[in-house]
């Protein structure tokens, strides 16, 4: 078994919404820049990935949306929102990012790899099941995580969503579904204005929806915090059987969109922690797909980082000297909250 699996497909650098568009084909080459150093070592295979089906697609979305965005590749340019638009390639580079996702997904469960990252474009957790969306066609890991439960009879899926932005579109599709726990760190307020702590997921799902909306400006500390303090906890009570990270690299104090201080070794940070959780409860499965992140060099460092941690043994939980060891008040008070709300469902958390 190699030791990680990387997806990526030169239709991805096709896709343009225009041009001075944030989410850009240039995004493809900090992709590239990374896996490249990654050829000649004997532990990781790279692949191009495969196309979704119509048939994985439409278990997230619905029929008119998948023909919408397929349709698009009959036109130069097909604007969906004041964000979000299509060109004559962008469907088949949305095929491309959604079935990478689940080829992630078979690589790791029939034990061609223990780790997965897919670096596709266009990214997908602002996709709703009826309309693209923040530069989103298909919703990658909606249509993943399906995948695993039809596929391989996965019960617990986990998402971890450390994108800047909220993932609007991955949240309802699970809001009432226990078997995805559905966990994002996003500044707020920021697009697209969903994702507060109140938001904790309705009927069965309640309780497997987490939104831990964040001011601007913080720093690593204050994330490793959130993770130590309550989503390795909360995940350790899960028991995922498959860990998605919805990895976008906005949070990166470079990033043009966002206005968070992360340092490119914090994603490595992060990826240590829920690779824990994965050598714990989910046989080191874990698959990381690429959202969003527009600082070329915050893009590239991030990626590194990540991929470097997931090379790494899953022991390993590195702590950050970023000059804020002083978690923020808001921080911690948002925490409290958080765990005052979510005692009900999996116990107290302590810290
Ligand atoms: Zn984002």
């Amino acid at each position: 078994m190699q030791e990680l699996y990387l997806v990526s497909d030169g239709v991805c650098r096709l896709h343009s919404a225009g041009g001075g568009h944030p989410e850009r084909p240039e995004r493809m080459d900090a992709v590239a820049a990374v896996f490249d150093d990654c050829r000649s070592d004997p532990t990781v295979l790279l692949d191009e990935g495969r196309d979704a089906t119509q048939e994985e697609i439409i278990r997230v979305h619905t029929a008119a949306h998948y023909e919408l965005v397929r349709d698009s590749q009959l036109r130069e340019i097909t604007v969906f929102d004041a964000d979000t638009a299509a060109n004559r390639h962008s469907y088949a580079a949305a095929l491309r990012a959604a079935g990478g996702a689940c080829a992630a997904v078979d690589a790791l469960f029939n034990a061609r790899a223990r780790h997965a990252f897919v670096g596709t474009r266009p990214p997908g957790h602002h996709a709703e099941a009826d309309r693209p969306m923040g530069f989103c066609f298909f919703n990658n890991a909606a249509v993943a995580s399906e995948h695993a439960r039809a596929r391989y009879g996965v019960d617990r899926v986990a998402i971890v969503d450390w994108d800047v932005h909220h993932g609007n579109g991955t949240m309802h599709s699970f809001y009432e579904d226990p078997g995805v726990l559905y966990i994002s760190l996003h500044q707020f307020p920021l697009f697209p204005g969903t994702g507060r702590l109140e938001e904790l997921g309705s009927g069965k799902g309640k309780g497997y929806t987490v939104n831990l909306p964040l001011p601007a400006g913080r720093s690593d500390s204050e994330y490793l915090f959130l993770f130590d303090s309550l989503i390795v906890p909360l995940l350790d009570r899960y028991r995922p059987q498959l860990i998605l990270i919805s990895a976008g690299y906005d949070a990166h104090e470079r990033d043009p969109l966002g206005s968070m201080l992360l340092s490119g070794a914090a994603f490595g940070a992060m990826t240590e922690r829920l690779s824990g959780v994965a050598a714990r409860h989910a046989r080191n499965r874990v698959v990381v797909l690429l959202e969003g992140g527009y600082s070329l060099r915050g893009l590239e460092l991030g990626i590194r980082a990540t991929i470097e941690a997931l090379l790494a043994d899953a022991q390993r939980t590195t702590t950050l000297a970023d000059g804020h060891t002083v978690v923020n008040s808001a921080v911690e008070a948002l925490a409290e909250r958080a765990a005052h709300l979510l005692r009900r469902q999996w116990g107290e958390f302590s810290w």
